[in-house]
């Protein structure tokens, strides 16, 4: 394809300074909604990953120097900014990855929520006081940096994952170098210029852009990077796993999901299955917390399936403020997904809706029911696909909802305050929702997952804190004679 005039390049950031590759390379971006040229993007490699860690590392101690409070303020002016340009920042995540703008500014105000309630950690950094079985020792647990963060993020929702880490990874002191999504190229770089604009010094906040083998492993490979949080899947999660624990890297993995949506004899089944169609196809199923697989008691299986049939065939497909879901993000990915639904159906699994390319340009993929696709119980396939499981009772509706190796969110939805909580109790989930959608998160609370879904850390909330700082422990004696 030919690269018109208006084509924009997407750069680097780095010590400030908005740069392309080392190696002048480019990728080409293209829009989800359309198939169309959007964009060519910095093709990074381990050079540019270099200089970022470079001039990360120069800026950080005084950054650290600074005051939590002074930080807090840097960070809340950037909230401030991303308010004041909210509808543009939404049009460019709408550019990229489809989304209706609706959505768009939804996900943008979500981002804006965290900057500023990260932003009032500045006032609130606290440490903690102990005793010592010595005397006159006063004892004090603080937060200190850990020097330069790498921080590798998905595509989904672009500017909620920046700013999920983003914001608390410099309010913690440390530097960070941001390995943006290869589809979302311009948001991360949309963050950066309003950090710059904010009062963020130069080199605390870089941008590299580029792909994940190209510019993100030699970030998780790189000796000056002291922690890498990355959001995307399991499998590049393990790898990331295993190269920087090699040299003993913290490292926080935020995976994939499987999440199941029970549905009891005693719920509310309209409630339920309007919690479905949500859980499966908003963001067009590509959210780490999508309801990929509907767990039903028998006695209600038939006239459930009718509902979420209903609801399925009812969705609007498209980028318009008026659709339920828009595209996938990528060529790849709907290809990735067609493959899964083949195979799905070739090994007897019913296609109820969907399961087809839509006739029209771009990357959409028809929201999709599946049954009893049981196979596909340790596959995340990231797209508006779920799949209908029918159980006796409540006690194999739990064995089969943790019958998956993710573990992310999980709900169920029942009329018994019993139920509720003894699926509260049994669920291997890091979220779990009573009469709700797997819903992801909001920004004060902690949200993660166990097993194959992450490693056991939780992004945003406070508990974002304990990813981004380690803890040193201080004792002073103020009789020394005494000791
Ligand atoms: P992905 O793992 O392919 O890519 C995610 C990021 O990792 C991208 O920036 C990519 O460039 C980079 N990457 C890829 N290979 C790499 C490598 N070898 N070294 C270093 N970096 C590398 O994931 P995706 O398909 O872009 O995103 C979807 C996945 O993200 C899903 O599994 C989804 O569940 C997960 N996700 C999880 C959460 C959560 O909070 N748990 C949130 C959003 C998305």
């Amino acid at each position: 394809m030919s690269v018109d005039a208006a084509t924009r390049t997407i750069g680097n950031v780095i010590g400030g300074t908005e740069c392309g590759a080392a190696s002048g390379r480019t990728l080409e971006k293209f829009s989800p909604a359309t198939g169309e040229l959007l964009s060519l993007v910095a093709r990074s490699d381990a050079a540019d990953v270099d200089a970022a860690v470079i001039a990360a590392t120069a800026a950080q101690p005084a950054w650290a120097r600074e005051t939590p409070v002074a930080r807090g303020l840097v960070l809340r002016r950037i909230a401030q900014l991303l308010e004041r340009d909210a509808d543009e920042i939404a049009a460019i995540v709408a550019a990229e990855t489809g989304k209706s703008p609706k959505d768009a500014r939804g996900e943008t105000g979500g981002a804006i929520e965290m900057g500023y309630f990260v932003a009032g950690e500045g006032r609130r950094f606290y440490g903690t006081v102990t005793t010592s079985a010595v005397p006159n020792r006063q004892v004090t647990i603080v937060r200190q940096p850990l020097g330069v963060a790498g921080l590798i993020i998905a595509a989904n929702t672009p500017i909620a994952n920046v700013a999920w880490k983003v914001f608390p990874a410099l309010m913690c002191g440390n530097a960070a170098v941001l390995k943006a999504a290869e589809d979302t190229p311009a948001t991360a770089l949309a963050f950066a210029r309003l950090a710059t604009e904010a009062g963020v010094p130069p080199g605390v906040l870089n941008v590299v852009q580029g792909l994940g083998p190209e510019a993100g492993q030699p970030l998780v490979e790189h000796d000056g990077v002291a922690l890498i949080s990355f959001t995307g899947s399991t499998n590049v999660g393990r790898m990331i796993a295993r190269v920087a624990g090699e040299r003993l890297a913290k490292v926080c993995l935020e995976l994939g999901g499987k999440n199941p949506l029970i549905v009891c004899d005693d719920a509310d089944l309209a409630g339920a299955a309007e919690a479905a169609a949500l859980s499966a196809y908003s963001n067009a199923g590509q959210r780490c917390a999508a309801g990929s697989r509907i767990i039903v008691f028998d006695a209600v299986y038939d006239e459930f399936k009718a509902l979420l049939l209903e609801r399925t065939n009812a969705q609007r497909v498209g980028p318009g403020d008026g659709d339920d879901l828009g595209p996938v993000i990528n060529e790849r990915q709907l290809e990735h997904m067609l493959g899964h639904v083949r195979r799905a159906r070739e090994r007897g699994a019913a296609v109820l809706a969907g399961g087809e390319r839509l006739d029209r340009p771009g990357y959409f993929l028809a929201p999709t029911l599946l049954e009893d696709a049981r196979e596909l119980d340790a596959v995340e396939l990231f797209g508006p696909i779920t799949s209908l499981h029918r159980v006796a009772g409540f006690d194999a509706a739990i064995e089969r909802a943790n019958a998956s190796p993710y573990g992310l969110t999980a709900a169920i939805w029942t009329a018994s305050v019993h139920r509720g909580q003894e699926f509260v109790a049994r669920i291997r989930a890091g979220v779990a929702a009573v009469n709700g959608a797997t819903y992801g998160s909001e920004p004060h609370w902690p949200f993660g997952g166990v097993g194959d879904s992450g490693t056991g850390w939780r992004e945003p909330g406070t508990e974002a804190l304990d990813v981004y700082s380690d803890l040193k422990t201080v004792h002073v004696t103020h009789d020394p004679g005494r000791v």
